[in-house]
């Protein structure tokens, strides 16, 4: 029976509202019951494992004002990415409770990431008169760990690991008080009651406890020792970055040569001593998810603002980010305003994130050891962000974005897919409905202790996600780890996708396209191709279904195989003999008169343990072994990153003229841009200038041959994809050429143009191939 409203009319009326979306874990429910004792609401509020569920009884037009609040100024870290309301027959509530959560039989509660600490805890953290005064693991309902400590959804402490510590008075007070900040903030802590930190010297002897830590940081620290930090996601070490000798010694004892480290400083004025950082990137440094921000160092570097030329050798970039958690930012409260802070790991190894293993794996590292009972859950890295023109480039998505999702084009009642990732930056993708969620960063497969962290993770998000998946998806390269990782997870169907076509379909992806036929220009370094050779500078047209190669680099043997990839100099002899013939060979005996040319020589004109390549990342290294950039490369990518990093930013627009070269038969032919090259380096032009010719080149083939299968076709839209569009210099060339040949571009955002975004693709692509055949 209905009743007629009547002004002044004080009917009660009841509805059910389910959110779904980021409400677990971001002040949801205490925001819930704040804004029901505002507008006089009766009822509850729960978390379900499908999302926060709200029940509202009261008059007409106060229900009106609570769900318009609700909806319009939910809590900061919070995503609504769905409100459903049923209306019930009023139940006759008397109060507003907070109800326990409920388990529930599916699992759509999205799990939030870590968030760096707020202001308000900051605050706390040095003020002697507060509780949690130099208290380490300080947290409220706004910031702390959150991904890093979940078991399992929905997220409450008992499934954290958190459970272990039982709240002291105080804590469960403000836990239970809805006025409070830390009312239900699963992880709340204090000196009481909370985890506790102690440093350890090399032979696990403690050296100091919860009193004493700081100080005792500082003073090793002081001493130019290499400290191993447990933070949030897994162990850093840590050495004072403005002390060249303990920088050089962290970089012979993790293996590392001269991939950067990244620094973490005090805050944005220390930042901004030694780097420049535009508005966005400032943002993103002082964000709750609290990056790697990669930024410019001033150049040329004033004396008294000097850091270490060891961080970063040879580059003119730093990655930097600011403490993102009480124990970082605890330790700049005394001398110290820049910190090494590179991951806890040796060499290309998985991240430490065990007490038990940290002695292990750290021990030749580490000269002492700042630890802690809480146990991490997931591992995580920190994120690595770079900023291009005003647009946000993730090149590792970690800490902060994970576990959110992508959204993409896809209907809701199709099966749960999983993208197993490439074999190197590895990431996967568990794809359910219109949710992809791409897992932190797994790093490389081709160990044990890789593939042992790949299935782990694995196994955590499907709990977390509550994603099965059904059809699983792989890297068709046969010699694959994460191929064979993949095949050991059960499935009703396995699918082998192409590596290029997954950069592409990862691309359109995110862009939100559904069966669109796009261009694509990929470029990378190493991908198996359909023909059996390590494809890489690929020109295609396709959608997720199918792809077609139009153009792709002439084809030129790899002398050694991986031995030619760790030294490019190799390749760039295999460049010259292929294309420039005897000629070459002279230039080659010229350039690098201290090698044994013959050996390359024969390796070359037999195809002895010579594999073919097409890899743009081949045709850098070869350059930059040619310019004497870097000849011999001690991590992935370097050649490359330090031919990027060498274009001359004043040159004029004007100078940059692009070299010859030549596109037949589907081949871009690089011959004429080889010898023009060596011609200006023996005219004497500068490498600077060298350098940004040949990005302005590539840039060029890029746009020449993807016009022609435009032309063809009558597609206009074209994707880049693949890690060597990192290369900013390229990135912008390519796209002002691309535009200006009338091409609309799309490019990635959210994941990486690396193998850390293929994942996305081949859950995608295994999606729609299972359309097809309906397996
Ligand atoms: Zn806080
Ligand atoms: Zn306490
Ligand atoms: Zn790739």
């Amino acid at each position: 029976m209905t009743r007629q409203v009547q002004p002044g009319d004080k009917t009660v009326i009841r509805y059910r509202v389910m959110i779904k979306g980021v409400v677990q874990g971001v002040g949801f429910r205490p925001f819930v019951y704040n804004l029901a004792q505002a507008w006089g609401i009766k009822g509850s509020v729960l978390n379900s494992s499908r999302g926060v569920v709200i029940e509202a009884e009261g008059e007409e037009d106060h229900i009106a004002g609570f769900l318009s609040e609700l909806k319009n100024n939910p809590p900061q870290l919070s995503r609504i990415s769905d409100c459903q309301l049923s209306k019930m027959p009023p139940a006759g509530y008397t109060s507003f409770v907070i109800l326990p959560s409920s388990p529930g039989e599916e699992k759509e509660a999205l799990v939030p990431p870590d968030v760096a600490i707020c202001a308000d805890c900051a605050r706390e953290i040095v003020d002697r008169k507060d509780r949690h005064y130099q208290y380490p693991f300080t947290n409220c309902t706004n910031c702390g760990p959150r991904f890093t400590i979940i078991n399992e959804v929905p997220y409450d402490r008992p499934k954290t690991s958190m459970a272990s510590f039982s709240m002291c008075g105080q804590c469960a007070r403000e836990y239970h008080d809805p006025a409070d900040r830390r009312f239900h903030a699963q992880p709340t802590a204090c000196p009481v009651c909370g985890p506790r930190v102690e440093v350890l010297d090399s032979n696990a002897g403690k050296v100091a406890g919860q009193e004493n830590w700081l100080q005792t940081c500082w003073d090793v620290l002081r001493a130019g020792s290499i400290l191993a930090i447990k933070g949030l996601g897994g162990y850093h070490l840590t050495c004072d970055a403005k002390n060249t000798e303990a920088v050089k010694a962290l970089r012979r004892r993790k293996g590392r040569d001269a991939k950067p480290f990244a620094v973490m400083c005090r805050d944005l004025e220390i930042v901004q001593k030694y780097c420049a950082a535009g508005e966005k990137e400032k943002e993103l440094l002082i964000s709750p998810l609290a990056p790697i921000v990669i930024l410019k160092k001033h150049l040329p570097v004033k004396p008294d603002r000097a850091l270490p030329e060891e961080l970063a050798p040879g580059l003119k970039t730093l990655g930097v980010m600011l403490p993102y958690t009480p124990l970082h930012l605890l330790l700049f409260s005394g001398p110290f305003d820049v910190l090494v802070m590179t991951s806890g790991n040796y060499s290309d190894l998985p991240l430490v994130k065990d007490n038990s293993r940290a002695a292990d794996e750290l021990g030749g590292i580490a000269d002492y050891f700042l630890q802690h009972n809480r146990e991490i859950v997931n591992r995580c890295d920190d994120s690595l962000i770079r900023v291009v023109d005003g647009e946000t480039q993730i090149y590792r998505r970690s800490r902060g974005y994970v576990p959110h999702p992508v959204l993409v084009s896809r209907r809701g009642d199709e099966p749960v897919i999983l993208g197993i990732g490439g074999e190197m930056k590895n990431s996967f993708c568990l794809l359910k409905k219109n949710h992809a969620f791409m897992s932190q960063y797994i790093g490389e497969i081709d160990s044990l202790a890789g593939e042992e962290n790949l299935l782990t993770s694995f196994f955590n998000m499907r709990k977390l996600t509550d994603a099965t998946p059904e059809i699983v998806a792989y890297d068709a390269h046969p010699g694959y780890a994460s191929a064979r990782v993949a095949r050991q997870i059960p499935a009703r169907a396995y699918f082998a996708v192409q590596h290029h076509h997954a950069h592409l379909a990862s691309c359109l992806a995110e862009n939100g396209l559904e069966d669109e036929e796009v261009l694509g220009a990929v470029l990378d370094g190493t991908g198996y191709g359909t023909d059996g050779r390590l494809w890489g500078f690929e020109i295609l047209s396709g959608n997720y279904d199918h792809f077609q190669r139009w153009f792709h680099l002439a084809y030129v043997p790899l002398p050694g195989g991986e031995a030619a990839i760790r030294q490019p100099w190799r390749t760039a002899v295999a460049y010259l003999l292929v294309f420039l013939g005897g000629e070459g060979e002279e230039y080659a005996r010229m350039i690098f008169p201290e090698k044994n040319l013959d050996v390359i020589g024969k390796m070359v004109s037999s195809g002895f343990n010579s594999p073919l390549s097409s890899g743009c990342g081949r045709l850098f290294d070869a350059v930059s072994a040619l310019l004497g950039v870097c000849r011999e490369s001690t991590y992935e990518g370097q050649a490359a990153v330090e031919l990027g990093e060498a274009v001359s930013e004043q040159a004029d627009d004007n100078d940059i003229r692009p070299y010859p070269y030549e596109i037949e038969e589907g081949i871009i032919l690089p011959g004429k841009m080889l010898a023009a090259i060596i011609n200006d380096k023996m005219a004497g032009m500068p490498v600077q200038l060298i350098s940004a010719r040949f990005h302005r080149t590539l840039a060029n083939m890029v746009g020449e041959a993807v016009e022609r299968v435009s032309a063809a076709t009558g597609i206009n839209k074209v994707a880049l994809s693949g890690g060597t569009w990192q290369n900013q210099h390229l990135f912008r060339a390519a796209k002002e050429e691309l535009s200006a040949r009338g091409l609309k571009v799309l490019f990635h955002r959210q994941v990486p143009a690396n193998d850390g975004g293929i994942a996305l693709g081949q859950a995608m692509i295994a999606h729609w191939r299972w359309r097809e055949k309906c397996v």
